[in-house]
């Protein structure tokens, strides 16, 4: 089990955390003016890239916080934490926060 840097409380065991998808997906400005087809895109539809991929997560068992991370998905690597409404930070793959 690895640990997560919580922006707020440190470095927590993984299991104190909740998922919550891919970060930075904007909330249309005007959701009736979206066609099924576009409305289904925004519920369903996510980047599944191979490699830096920026998530939501909660730290659920904790101080119930959402915070942004950047994963590898291809190792599963945390390459960086941060506050909602902050931008995402560049990362390279040995920028690895939690080890
Ligand atoms: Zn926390």
């Amino acid at each position: 089990m690895q640990l997560i840097p919580c922006p707020w409380c440190g470095p927590r065991e993984e299991a104190e955390f909740h998922y919550g998808g891919q970060a930075h997906v904007a909330y249309p400005e005007d959701p009736r003016a979206l066609t099924d087809q576009e409305w289904a895109r925004f519920v369903f539809f996510r980047d599944n890239p191979c490699g830096p991929f920026a998530e939501r997560w909660s730290h659920s068992a904790g101080c119930r916080r959402w915070f942004n991370a950047v994963r590898d998905t291809r190792t599963y690597e945390l390459l960086s934490v941060y506050r909602v409404g902050e931008p995402m930070p560049e990362v390279s793959e040995r920028d690895e926060v939690v080890s």
